[in-house]
């Protein structure tokens, strides 16, 4: 039997929009791995009639109610008693929590326990209590007239780390099937071309289903199968790849992955090169691209951002000819960039950018949009001419700095740059 979920997060700062909902976002995804539908995501304020209220309309309509929020020990954490009142539930004191959440107390914060804390270690009679190793207040689940309820704390730490080693755990003892999705990252063709190309197929689709996301630059198609267990899925989703990868060529360029610069970084790593980067239009955007992934420092060097002309010529030895009679964005100068990034470095490979990213024409009256990316390998230098068009600013910028990645993976993939 599938079940139905109701993610019912509690706290008045998100009704304000002081925070926003991150942990219905990270419980969904859990769910839905664990092939759970959600169909609602509630949020309520620190108020128990009409917490009472949510707790009346998910009751009917969901057989999992999961709670985040309200466990806490302030006269406004109410979650807990609201819950346990509108299910008939008694709450009792577990003496050997409120031993864990005094030792937390004095062994983790060095300060006595006050003593309101003594109210979170009353737990449902009939439950089951989920230990927060990484906090003071314990969640805790059980199931009244077939509706299972778990309550997580608000904290989005302590409530991944007791969704991970508590809930999911809970959880799987009541699904029978599992979801399973893959990640099929491309880049080089707007999410509607991609869409139009597939289209025929993914209307198709029941089980496993393909569905397009635009990510910032790029287009990701998210493939997810619904099966009895993990290899099942998987050998569901391997033709839906195949299918990809033969309608959409080589703008394809990972699977599962997290971006273009991590999937530069793994191909760097297979092959034993190391790269550098020049950048002017993206003033060191895809150098912080890279190093925000972890192990970054096996394969990148290191960059240069050459803002001013004088610094082009002056570190990365752009020759003042080129410079002068072509201008700081142009294809010549996105070359020598290169070159000279993989001079200074010793670096395999050398990527550079240049470009008008705008408002305004650059100096020399370049349109806004206009960018050029050079790449300086053993075999040669290679520049990519492109015009992206009058957009926003940034928007030029990251669009620039993934195509510096992109000319990166094919080069290194054996694809024209
Ligand atoms: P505490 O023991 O800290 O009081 P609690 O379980 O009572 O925990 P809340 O007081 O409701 O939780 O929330 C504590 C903090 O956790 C909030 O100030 C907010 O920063 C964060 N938080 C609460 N709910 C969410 C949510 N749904 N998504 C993201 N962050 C949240």
């Amino acid at each position: 039997m599938s079940h139905t979920a109701e993610i019912l997060a509690v706290g008045t700062e998100l009704l304000l929009g002081n925070i926003v909902n991150t942990n219905a976002q990270a419980i969904s995804q859990s769910l839905s791995a664990l092939g759970i539908n959600v169909f609602w995501h509630t949020v309520v304020g620190d108020n128990p009639e009409r917490l009472k209220e949510a707790l009346d309309i998910a009751r009917r309509r969901a057989d999992i109610i999961i709670t985040t929020g309200g466990l806490g020990p302030t006269y406004d954490d109410l979650t807990k008693q609201t819950i346990c009142e509108a299910f008939g539930q008694r709450l009792v004191l577990h003496p050997e929590i409120l031993e864990d959440i005094r030792s937390f107390y004095e062994t983790s914060l060095h300060v006595p326990m006050p003593e309101n804390n003594t109210q979170q270690a009353e737990l449902p009679e009939n439950g089951v209590i989920f230990d927060n190793p990484v906090g003071t207040a314990p969640g805790c689940a059980f199931e009244s007239g077939g509706v299972h309820v778990l309550m997580l704390p608000g904290p989005p730490h302590e409530m991944s780390t007791m969704l991970r080693r508590c809930a999911e755990p809970y959880l799987r003892r009541l699904s029978h099937e599992v979801i399973v999705s893959r990640d099929i990252m491309t880049f080089g063709m707007g999410e509607s071309s991609v869409e139009e190309l597939l289209r025929s197929r993914m209307t198709h689709m029941t089980n496993p289903t393909l569905a397009t996301y635009a990510k910032p630059f790029e287009v990701r198609l998210r493939a997810t199968a619904k099966a009895a267990s993990e290899e099942e899925a998987l050998a569901m989703l391997a033709p839906v790849e195949k299918m990809v990868r033969s309608t959409l060529g080589d703008i394809v360029y990972g699977v599962d992955v997290s971006g273009l610069a991590e999937a530069c970084l793994g191909l760097l790593k297979d092959k034993g090169l190391t790269l550098a980067t020049a950048e002017s239009c993206t003033g060191g955007m895809a150098a912080e691209r890279l190093t925000a992934i972890p192990g970054a420092s096996a394969v990148y060097r290191g960059g240069v951002v050459s803002y001013w002309t004088s610094v082009k010529g002056d570190v990365l030895q752009v020759p003042q000819e080129i410079l002068d009679t072509y201008g700081p964005v142009s294809a010549e100068c996105a070359r020598a960039m290169a070159e000279g990034a993989r001079k200074i470095t010793g670096a395999d490979i050398a990527v550079s950018v240049t470009g008008a990213a705008g408002p305004d024409p650059d100096e020399r009256g370049v349109p806004v949009g206009i960018v050029y990316v050079g790449l300086a390998a053993p075999e040669g230098t290679f520049c990519r001419s492109l015009d992206l068009g009058r957009r926003r600013r940034d928007r030029i910028q990251g669009l620039a700095a993934n195509h510096a990645f992109d000319v990166v993976r094919r080069y290194l993939t054996g694809l024209p740059v």
